[in-house]
């Protein structure tokens, strides 16, 4: 379950996916946004089905009448961003100095709750911490937006996944329905990720807790609830106690980047015996999960070796540079430091047009990427790998500019 999740996820991302502004919400829009002219067509038209599926008449009209679309919410929901963030901006972004500092004042102020937490469902009281501290900024930053508006709003709106919109347009009235929450404290991001955890309507109905056992599951005032949801969230998406996420290795003279990626997972003993260690040469741990071998910015950046733990977080959000940060968020708050080795910040990753281009190269040299649609997948980076082992370069599958400026070079063949 885990791991064909992690295929799935790795297929679908754009290397360095790290604009998601929400759970769920991995993709973002393009020009299939258009602004409905009014929603109560719309809205008639759902009415059906929300009472099918056990929403009352009263819940219904209180929650929709003379509802608006939000034209923010599409505006937002169309920003395509030409050029990805580098992760080590995202994570500079994620992991400040400010964040670590309020996160560690959660740590003394909600200390009891989070012990309470980690014993009832086993996971690390500083990943479920760093996780507040990057959906929310721990509930400093939970968005104020109407769920139901928003959610409207995309389902009447958005031509590419009007149903997606919809499910979870049904699922909040639902919420709605049992009690949970009053409408008007429904509130969230532009795509209808809610309270503290930022968890969408579909994810709140099956993940969410009522910790505090006040009788209602409250992500937007209650800590405990909040902190308790994310915890059984990441427990009910595979997270293993006693596992770390991950950890910073560095790789000896000599290694073979080939053995990075998804298919390459050893146990920890396997990884000492090729000769990696971790900063300042303590020896790689023993996990109960194999460990895989991630180059978050190719063979010229820092190494990690994550567990099936790194791949719980990504259930929250399928980027690998917001599991990076979250990882790294909750090492730092209980006093780990900074990674140590550099990011390669003079290779900034390939903007669309450019990953569009790397593709149609590769597939010039008879190596197949599928379409070139500038989305760097599974099968683009067996491509890479493959030119990359014909050249003699490091096989990290990484599509660099420099690796565009070494097919550029190459022309359409091969042959030197
Ligand atoms: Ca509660």
């Amino acid at each position: 379950m885990v791991t064909s999740g992690w295929s799935r996820f790795i297929a679908g991302l754009a290397v360095l996916t790290a604009t998601v502004a929400a759970p769920a919400t991995g993709q973002s829009s393009q020009s299939h946004l258009a602004p409905p002219a009014g929603l109560e067509s719309f809205l008639n038209e759902v009415r059906g089905e929300a009472l099918a599926a056990g929403v009352s008449a009263a819940t219904f009209e209180r929650a929709t009448r003379g509802l608006e679309p939000d034209p923010q919410v599409l505006a937002l929901g169309s920003a395509q961003p030409e050029f990805v963030k580098p992760v080590w901006d995202y994570m500079a972004g994620l992991v400040s100095e400010a964040r670590i500092a309020a996160g560690r004042e959660r740590v003394a102020q909600y200390g009891q709750t989070l012990a309470a937490v980690e014993r009832a469902y086993g996971v690390d009281r500083h990943v479920v911490l760093a996780i507040w501290g990057v959906e929310s900024n721990f509930g400093t930053a939970a968005g104020e937006r109407s769920v139901i508006r928003s959610l409207a709003t995309l389902a009447a709106g958005d031509a590419r996944r009007p149903r997606f919109w919809r499910a979870e347009l049904i699922a909040a009235l639902r919420i709605l329905e049992q009690g949970d929450v009053a409408p008007e404290r429904m509130t969230g991001s532009w795509a209808g990720a809610m309270g503290h955890t930022q968890f969408m309507p579909t994810t709140y109905r099956a993940r969410a807790v009522d910790f505090d056992r006040d009788g209602r599951r409250d992500i937007w005032g209650s800590i405990s609830d909040s902190l308790a949801s994310t915890a059984n969230y990441l427990k009910a998406s595979g997270w293993r106690t006693g596992d770390p996420w991950g950890f910073e290795v560095i790789l000896p003279d000599g290694f073979d980047h080939a053995l990075s990626g998804p298919g390459r997972s050893q146990p920890a003993s396997a990884w000492r015996r090729l000769g990696v260690v971790r900063p300042g040469g303590v020896a790689v741990r023993e996990t109960a999960s194999p460990l895989q071998l991630l180059l978050p910015a190719g063979a010229q950046g820092p190494a990690f070796l994550v567990t099936g733990n790194f791949r719980a977080i990504l259930r929250y959000n399928p980027a690998v540079a917001y599991a990076l940060a979250v990882g790294h968020l909750a090492d730092r708050i209980a006093g780990g430091e900074p990674v140590m080795a550099s990011w390669p910040v003079s290779d900034r990753p390939l903007a669309r047009a450019e990953r569009e281009e790397l593709q149609s190269r590769l597939r010039q040299h008879g190596l197949d990427t599928g379409l070139p649609d500038g989305i760097i997948g599974n099968q683009s980076r067996a491509a890479i790998r493959a030119f990359q082992r014909i050249r003699g370069l490091p096989e990290d599958g990484y599509p660099s500019q420099r690796l565009l400026d070494v097919l550029r070079q190459a022309g359409g063949s091969m042959k030197e």
